[in-house]
């Protein structure tokens, strides 16, 4: 195991040190490489969050009646502001959250699309004009904001899962109050941070960290100003906030958990095929919603597939994200090292077999060796819950019916990938998938321009492209009676 680059080291300790210290409660942040204490942030109460809504609900009020190219500009300048600190931020996501530097400036990137695209966007505001089929009235058919947000967001991705509600959020003209996972909610203070410093008025972004989200829901859901919740993270509590959304019959945005068949097809090309179910399966350590969890593999290939998928995932150097050369860093907890423990003795105990790796690696984070499972019974766990981790499980086919079934043969429906050089076979298999979204001979399909988002109960709603800003809009309409028309 690959130890720390110590310069990379100090430079987030830097940036951490400066984001505004806490006063008063506070809880800890930890570096999952190493189990360090790195930070400690405020812990806030339900009081704070409730003056958290008060303050988003005035700055609001101004903020809705801006014009599009004013919205559109403010996101610009956070885009500058953002990019301009691409290093200091991936630092920051490497330290509290793991992954390799090299990923974090992928997530950079990505998370600083979101913010681009949605200036873009902001300044061709939708709406339409109707003449009414029989005559003497017209319809102006307007896009206004749905008013103040709560976004809730995960560990996985610190970045990138803010950026993709705040910008859509702020394009259409909505105040937010976000809290971060308490795993890691270092980027989302320092991205709002930078947010303030490029002058964004104040008031409309607000960060609320806590130890307790479920208090946070609780009284932040059942507010009256309240109009949005936005959540990513798993199903279960996505089932809790829906639940407590009722109560005001809020608008609800859900990006749920996943369980990703990946189908790889006798007529494949085989190094894209396992180039890219390995970047399914690897990227952010497994960390993914849309990580690939059950790789199905046609017979005939089956063995040619498993070897390159094998000596693929046996090469990966495991180590702290701040080292060279490291393409796998910590799992985020050790909650996260014990269920890879018991999802691979539970599928070798079922007959599955081992092809690398398998174990936890010592040294005081919280590292599993990259895994490669064949033979995986479809009644194993790891077959059917979101493993979350560096652990591909391979399943043999005979069929494109028999594969088809077997990938829709679960309660979740994100994402899907095809492997294939048959154009039609690529498109019906696509077509039959019960997923919001399918990668066809590639492994990444998300993208700020992408309408990403699930079926079943991996959740409702849509984050990136028009959709996702058409999430922060209520629709409205004008009848407008007219003399003379019919
Ligand atoms: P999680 O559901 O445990 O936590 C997510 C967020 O919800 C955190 O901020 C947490 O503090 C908060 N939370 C927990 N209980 C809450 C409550 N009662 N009220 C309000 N907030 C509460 O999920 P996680 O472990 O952080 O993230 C992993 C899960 O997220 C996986 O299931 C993954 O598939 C999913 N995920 C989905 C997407 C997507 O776009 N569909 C993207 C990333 C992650």
């Amino acid at each position: 195991m690959r130890s720390a680059d110590p310069a990379e080291v100090a430079r987030a300790d830097e940036v951490i040190a400066g984001i505004a210290p806490p006063s008063g409660p506070t809880f800890p942040v930890h570096d999952p490489a190493t189990g360090e204490l790195i930070a400690e942030v405020a812990d806030h109460d339900v009081d704070a969050a409730l003056a958290a809504v008060e303050r988003a609900e005035a700055a609001g009020r101004a903020w809705a009646r801006t014009s599009a190219r004013t919205r559109a500009d403010v996101l610009l300048a956070w885009y500058d502001q953002l990019t301009a600190h691409t290093d200091d931020l991936a630092a920051l996501i490497t330290r509290e959250m793991g992954k390799p530097l090299a990923e974090s400036l992928t997530e950079v990137r990505y998370g600083t699309d979101f913010v681009r695209w949605y200036s873009e966007e902001a300044s061709r505001p939708g709406g339409t004009y109707r003449e009414l089929p029989a005559g003497g009235a017209d319809v102006l058919v307007r896009r206004a904001p749905v008013g103040l947000s709560v976004l809730i967001t995960p560990w996985n991705f610190p970045l990138a899962m803010a950026t993709r509600k705040i910008a859509p959020a702020l394009a259409a003209g909505c105040p937010v109050v976000i809290k971060p996972a308490e795993l890691t909610p270092l980027t989302t203070m320092y991205a709002v941070m930078l947010a303030e410093q490029i002058g964004v008025p104040e008031g409309l972004i607000n960060v609320v960290t806590t130890s307790s989200p479920s208090s946070f829901s609780e009284a932040v859901l059942r507010d009256p100003r309240v109009r949005k919740v936005s959540f990513t993270g798993s199903t279960e509590v996505g089932r809790v906030l829906l639940n407590l959304a009722s109560h005001n019959v809020l608008r609800t945005s859900m990006e749920l958990g996943g369980n990703a068949a990946v189908l790889v097809f006798d007529d494949a090309d085989l190094d894209r095929a396992v180039a890219g179910t390995f970047q399914a399966k690897m990227r952010n350590g497994g960390q993914s919603c849309i990580a690939a969890n059950r790789i199905f593999v046609q017979d005939t290939i089956h063995d040619a597939f498993v070897e390159r998928l094998t000596d693929a995932m046996a090469s990966v150097v495991v180590g702290n994200g701040f080292a060279p050369g490291v393409g796998l860093g910590p799992l985020i907890d050790d909650r996260a090292v014990d269920s890879m423990v018991r999802l691979v003795a539970d599928a070798y105990e079922r007959g599955a077999e081992v092809r690398t790796g398998g174990a936890p690696l010592p040294g005081g984070g919280y590292f599993f060796e990259p895994t490669v499972l064949t033979d995986v019974p479809a009644d194993a766990l790891v077959a059917a819950t979101e493993i979350f981790g560096p652990v591909a499980a391979v399943q043999r086919f005979s069929t494109e019916d028999e594969a088809i079934a077997r990938a829709n043969a679960t309660e979740f429906g994100l994402a899907g990938y095809v492997f294939t050089q048959n154009l039609d076979r690529a498109l019906n298999v696509a077509d039959r998938l019960e997923t919001g979204l399918v990668g066809i001979n590639q492994g990444v399909p998300s993208n700020a321009a992408a309408p990403f988002g699930g079926v079943k109960q991996s959740g409702v709603g849509r984050e990136g492209s028009g959709e996702g800003l058409e999430e922060y809009q209520e629709v409205r309409f004008y009848n407008i009676a007219r003399r003379g028309t019919a």
